[in-house]
């Protein structure tokens, strides 16, 4: 391909840095002769790439017009965002093996079972090459690169493209993110000047909250690779496995004032599991990118700033499945053109590095083809054999109590294809008892060994204390589940009942309740009981809540449980009946019909010690100040997951809305400017009115400099005082913050926000450092870390010994209100199933929590 770039280096030095001058197609693409029945960009949209931003529309009607036309490609879908857009890809390729497409896929795959590849002749494996553009909305560099690309490799006519297409399949998903891609077109194109204007105070340059980075939940979709809680992750994860691609490349952008950045990363931040090779494979791929950069004058960097670290990324997880993920960073222009530390940086030219490094991969690829293919036959026969001598056979998991969240876990290993077996007799390891009836088993000895090892990943030494993201991610502590390893000496054949062959274990649907003349009763359990009890409360069924266990029959029932008198309501009994099957049909929730009031242990089910429900009517606040990313979390639970009816109000329109509508208010992190004294004094009269108040991380700064609550924050100094290095600043700041650690906590499980869990210890994800003091009012902490707490993650060491007996909830009051304040994130990352019942409890249950048992607000803050 190296003759391609001899034209472009003179276009370059003609058209780099003009803005608003018309381009030619030889700006982007190399000089080479084109198939004339397929359509430029250009000829398409009626102007050229770069001069208005692609809408995901325009994007998917261009690939699918150039796709009809060539025997190159293949369109397909594969799935549909939350806003119901098609996520697509090409899988493009030369027209032969495009008729002999699954045949080839087969032979390919087989090189990631060992049984099958030593034998293969990798000179007749295709390799396969993931493209995927843009998975933040918002960097839309490589997404408007996309039809350019597409044309090279579908109308391109040389030897190089016919070599790639001949002996390599590229799968080429041009949009990662096609919601939040759409957002952002909108705003650049809406606001774009006939005169460009290179200033960045310019509306254009600054999007509106909360931008199109994110997905419709405003999720991050570049932190889902591994445990995939939205679509579009889902969709491109069963690609991912369907096709096993070598290489995938990862197309991002950064600062305005930054220059290109391509992997390997930083050296020291690479994830322990990792192997050498893929890092090796990395860097000669990356003498392409340099070599065709240095052509058209474009500056560059590498192996610093990024890592190749958080197997949820999307140019990391590759690397834990034998492929090589390769991460771009391109200076965003973020609208037509900026002025930046490095001159004019037009959005042509952004487009053009991308385009460039795109060309460069796959001739990269197709030239190492072999050695791709090497090291990837070779990860998977290594991880059996690693597997083999690795002590621990297996793992056992399960929960007795709450089947939702274990088939939630499950779903993400079969997705992964992840082998898991039913538990064929009862096991006890380490002093942890598993039943055949809720409990799994992971053999070890599997392909997907080395993705095991990356989700189970319990991580405590570091080679550096510099993350780009989190430090650990250790799936089942995200879910509370109960899990241990099984060594050899313990483990036997016997104990693999039959593989769960769907994403989720076989089960019988849940039993219809029987009709009751008398009462309902739900534990509280499982994962959807808050779905459950919603769906009743809004047919306008009283609902009452047992404070404290009792038995009925045979039956011991746990605090939390949820009672339903048929009598008294507005509903017939048939009508309840219908509503609490539908409630229990819909949330896959057991309801209980009784028929006697009288409980052998505990208060009777007409004890004044049940507490009447509301239904709640929740409002979040969103918007500028707010962290779209929280924020958007506790929107899923609630709207995606529990199919509640939630407001989402803007920040500063708070002091004009009325919010009696509302019984509780989220606040789900950020810094609550916007609200200003308008906004904060309606919230105060809120709550003094008895409404609830959630305030989640930072927003308890707020909460406390609005006197609303009396909390005290634990001060840790720093260790070293003494004279330091000035070049060891950065990294002696960046190990001064907890960057996404899993901690132990304590749980009262008495407490009304510790309802429906069994066990008192629970894990906790910190990813921020603010650490509270407990309440002063003994029964206020319901949350609070354990007097040793790490569990997973890095720890600086300035908190060592600080975390211990710090509080993860306090239950506030002002007025007949109350104020619950989270230390961390119980929704973080949408897959952290294990704490989203402690958010539900403080949506629900706040009613029952005694007023006795708060920490009252400053009296200031009642003035
Ligand atoms: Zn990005």
């Amino acid at each position: 391909m190296k003759q391609l770039f001899i034209s472009l280096f003179l276009s370059a030095t003609i058209y780099c840095g003009l803005a608003g001058q018309k381009l030619p197609l030889s700006y982007y693409l190399p000089e080479i002769n084109y198939q004339s029945d397929i359509p430029t960009p250009e000829a398409f949209f009626g102007f050229q790439i770069g001069d208005w931003h692609l809408s995901h529309d325009q994007l998917l009607s261009y690939l699918k017009h150039i796709s009809s036309l060539s025997a190159r490609a293949k369109w397909v879908e594969h799935g549909r965002t939350y806003e119901g857009r098609p996520l697509v890809h090409l899988v493009i390729t030369s027209e032969q093996n495009n008729k002999n497409l699954e045949a080839l896929r087969l032979k390919h795959v087989s090189n990631t079972n060992p049984d099958l590849s030593a034998k293969l002749d990798l000179e007749e494996v295709p390799l396969v090459f993931y493209l995927g553009n843009s998975i933040h909305g918002n960097e839309a560099s490589g997404f408007n690169a996309g039809p350019l690309v597409a044309y090279y490799m579908l109308a391109g006519k040389s030897q190089s493209i016919d070599k790639f297409l001949d002996k390599c399949i590229l799968i080429f998903d041009p949009s990662l993110n096609p919601d939040g891609a759409q957002r952002f077109s909108t705003w650049a194109n809406m606001h774009k000047n006939s005169n460009l204007t290179s200033d960045n105070q310019d509306r254009e340059y600054s999007e509106s909250w909360p931008g199109g980075r994110s997905n419709h939940y405003w999720f991050d979709l570049n932190r889902d690779w591994l445990s995939m809680a939205h679509p579009e992750s889902r969709g491109r994860i069963s690609i991912f496995h369907h096709w096993k691609p070598n290489v995938l490349t990862d197309h991002h952008e950064m600062g305005t004032n930054a220059t290109f950045f391509f992997m390997p990363g930083v050296p020291s931040r690479v994830n322990p599991n990792t192997p050498k090779k893929n890092q090796q494979l990395t860097a000669k791929i990356a003498q392409y990118h340099v070599k065709a950069l240095d052509k058209i004058g474009s500056l560059y960097y590498s192996e610093e700033g990024y890592d190749d670290f958080y197997y949820g990324k999307g140019s990391t997880f590759p690397d834990a499945n034998g492929c090589v993920g390769i991460l771009f960073e391109q200076a965003s222009s973020r609208g037509h053109l900026q002025q930046s530390e490095n001159g004019l940086l037009t959005f042509p030219f952004t487009i053009r590095n991308q385009v460039t490094t795109a060309l460069s991969s796959l001739e990269a690829a197709s030239d190492l083809r072999i050695e791709l293919l090497e090291h990837q036959r070779a990860f998977f026969q290594d991880a059996r054999k690693e597997a083999a001598l690795d002590n621990r056979k297996a793992i056992v998991f399960g929960d007795k109590y709450d089947p939702a969240r274990v088939n939630h876990f499950i779903e993400i290993l079969r997705r992964q294809q992840i082998k898991v077996h039913h538990l064929a007799k009862p096991l006890m390891v380490e002093g942890k008892s598993f039943e055949p009836s809720s409990s799994f088993v992971i053999p070890m000895e599997q392909d997907q060994y080395k993705l095991i090892l990356g989700a189970f990943q319990v991580l405590n030494q570091f080679e550096d204390s510099i993350f780009y993201d989190i430090s650990t991610w250790t799936l089942p502590h995200a879910f509370n589940l109960s899990y241990q390893y099984i060594p050899k000496l313990s483990f036997e054949k016997g104990i693999l009942g039959k593989e769960v062959t769907g994403l989720t274990p076989d089960a019988e649907p849940i039993a219809a309740a029987a009709k009751s003349g008398y009462a309902y009763l739900m534990e509280w359990d499982n994962y959807y009981a808050p779905k459950a009890l919603y769906h009743i409360q809004k047919a306008g069924i009283r609902t009452k809540v047992f404070r404290e266990g009792m038995t009925l029959g045979d039956k011991n029932y746990q605090p939390g449980t949820i009672m339903i008198p048929v009598q008294g309501q507005d509903l017939t009994p048939d009508q309840i009946h219908a509503v609490i099957s539908e409630a229990s049909k819909k949330s896959n929730v057991v309801i209980v019909p009784v028929s006697t009031g009288y409980t052998a242990k505990g208060i009777d089910l007409g004890s004044n010690g049940l507490v009447t429900l509301e239904i709640p009517k929740v409002a979040i606040i969103v918007g500028e100040g707010t962290t779209s990313s929280t924020v958007g979390e506790a929107w899923h639970l609630l709207d995606h997951r529990y199919g509640m009816v939630v407001s989402k109000i803007e920040a500063n329109r708070i002091s004009r809305s009325d919010l009696s509508k509302y019984t509780v208010i989220v606040l789900g992190g950020g810094s609550y400017q916007a609200l200003g004294n308008g906004g904060a004094q309606q919230i105060k009269e809120f709550v003094q009115g008895g409404g609830t108040l959630i305030g989640i991380q930072n927003a308890i700064n707020w909460l406390k400099s609005q006197n609303l609550v009396s909390v005290s924050f634990r001060e840790v100094p720093d260790v070293d005082k003494k004279r330091r290095p000035y070049g060891a600043m950065t990294d002696d700041l960046f190990s001064l913050e907890i960057p996404g650690t899993i901690f132990e906590a304590d749980l009262d499980i008495s407490h009304p926000l510790g309802f429906g869990y069994r066990n008192n210890k629970i894990p906790v994800f910190r990813d921020g450092d603010l650490l509270l003091e407990p309440s002063k009012n003994v029964y206020a902490t319901p949350l609070i870390y354990t007097s040793s707490p790490l569990l997973s993650g890095y720890l600086p060491r300035k908190f060592n010994g600080k975390m211990g007996g710090t509080a993860g909830i306090i239950v506030g009051s002002s007025g007949a209100g109350k104020i619950i304040m989270m230390a961390d994130n119980p929704n973080f990352r949408e897959h952290w199933f294990g704490t989203n019942k402690l958010f539900a409890n403080a949506i629900f249950f706040p009613k029952a929590i005694n007023n006795m048992g708060t920490e009252p607000a400053p009296r200031a803050g009642n003035e």
